[in-house]
C-alpha cells in the first residue's frame, strides 16, 4: 500500500510538473510573441445595408509567428485574459491598428475601427490615454475609435467602470457592449455604464430562419434597443435571409462573412476601395 502511494505521488507530481511547465511555456511562448512583435490587427468590414456604405471595422486579434503560422484568437485571448498578458497585447494591437486606419483617409469619411477590450481594461484611464496619444499622430478623429466591452466577463468596479467610459465619450470615443445577451450584466449594465450601442451576437443572428427560442430572444433585444433609442450592429451575418430579416427590423449596421472576413490590413484597403469606388 505504502509502495502504491508512493509510486501514485510521484506520478502526481510529474503530471503536475508537466502541466505547471506546459503553463509556463505558453506564458513564455506569448512572451516572445510579444517581443518579436508578433501580435497584429486583422480588421472585419461592418456595413450599412440601408445605403450600402462602409460604418467602419472591427480590429480582432491574430498571433502571425514567425513561419507563418497564424494563431487564431480563441486559443490564446481566454488565457492572457486571465495572465494579465492582454495589456501589453491591446497595445501593441492598438500601435498597429491606428498606424494601419491612419493610412485610409478615413478622417474625410468618418469611419470607425472598434477595438475589443475586456472588462478590466476600462477600470483604469491607461487605454484612454494611450489610444489618445496614437491618434495624435494622425488625422483620425477620437470620435473614429470606438471601444467594445464583453458582457461575458464581470466588471469588477462598475464606479471606476463608468467614470472611465464618461470621459471616453466626452473625447467622442464611444463604447459599445459586445456579445449582448449572452453573458453577465445585460440590461443593469447598459443603465449603470450609460451604454448606447449594442453588439448583438451571432448566436442570435444564427438562429434567423429557424423556430429556435432565441429567434424571440433576437426580437426582443431588437425591441428593447430600438425603445431605448441605441445604435445596434448584429454580428455574424453570413446569409442575404439573415441580413434582410435584421434589416426589415432597423438593424441595418451589420457585420459577418457575408459581407466580409477579417481580413489583414492590405486585403482590407482594398476592401475599402472598392466600397468606395462602387
Ligand atoms: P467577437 O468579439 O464576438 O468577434 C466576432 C468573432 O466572430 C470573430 O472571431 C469573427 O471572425 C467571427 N465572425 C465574424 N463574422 C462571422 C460570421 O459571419 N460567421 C462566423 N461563424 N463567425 C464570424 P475571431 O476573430 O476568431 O475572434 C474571436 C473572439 O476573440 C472575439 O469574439 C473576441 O471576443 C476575442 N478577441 C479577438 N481579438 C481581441 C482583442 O484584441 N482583444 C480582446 N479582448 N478580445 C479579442
Ligand atoms: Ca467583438
Ligand atoms: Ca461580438
Ligand atoms: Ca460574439
Amino acid at each position: 500500500l505504502f509502495l502504491l502511494g508512493t509510486v501514485t505521488g510521484g506520478l502526481c507530481l510529474v503530471l503536475y510538473r508537466l502541466f505547471l511547465s506546459r503553463r509556463l511555456s505558453l506564458h513564455a511562448l506569448i512572451e516572445q510573441g510579444l517581443e518579436r512583435d508578433e501580435f497584429v490587427p486583422f480588421y472585419q468590414p461592418i456595413v450599412d445595408v440601408s445605403n450600402n456604405s462602409l460604418y467602419g471595422c472591427e480590429m480582432l486579434a491574430r498571433w502571425v509567428r514567425a513561419g507563418g503560422d497564424t494563431i487564431s484568437p480563441m486559443e490564446f485571448i481566454p488565457y492572457v485574459e486571465k495572465s494579465g498578458q492582454i495589456f501589453p497585447i491591446t497595445d501593441q494591437l492598438l500601435r498597429k491598428a491606428v498606424r494601419d486606419i491612419g493610412k485610409l483617409n478615413w478622417h474625410l469619411t468618418q469611419q470607425v475601427m472598434s477595438i475589443n477590450v475586456v472588462p478590466d481594461q476600462l477600470e483604469s484611464m491607461d487605454i484612454m490615454q494611450k489610444s489618445l496619444a496614437l491618434l495624435h499622430t494622425t488625422k483620425i478623429a477620437p470620435s473614429q475609435i470606438a471601444f467594445e466591452v464583453t458582457e461575458r466577463k464581470r466588471f469588477t468596479n462598475l464606479t471606476m467602470a463608468s467614470d472611465v467610459i464618461e470621459q471616453l465619450r466626452d473625447c467622442g470615443i464611444d463604447v459599445k457592449l459586445d456579445d449582448a445577451g449572452t453573458g453577465y450584466g445585460g440590461f443593469s449594465y447598459i443603465q449603470q455604464l450609460n451604454i448606447r450601442s449594442l453588439k448583438i451576437d451571432k448566436m442570435f443572428v444564427e438562429t434567423i430562419g429557424t423556430s429556435d427560442i432565441k429567434l424571440s430572444l433576437l426580437d426582443s433585444i431588437i425591441a428593447f434597443g430600438k425603445e431605448a433609442g441605441m445604435e445596434m450592429i448584429a454580428e455574424g451575418v453570413e446569409t442575404f435571409e439573415q441580413s434582410s430579416y435584421l434589416a426589415a427590423r432597423g438593424v441595418t449596421l451589420q457585420q459577418g462573412f457575408y459581407f466580409g472576413k477579417p481580413m489583414a490590413f492590405r486585403d482590407f484597403a482594398y476592401y475599402c476601395k472598392s466600397m468606395v469606388s462602387r
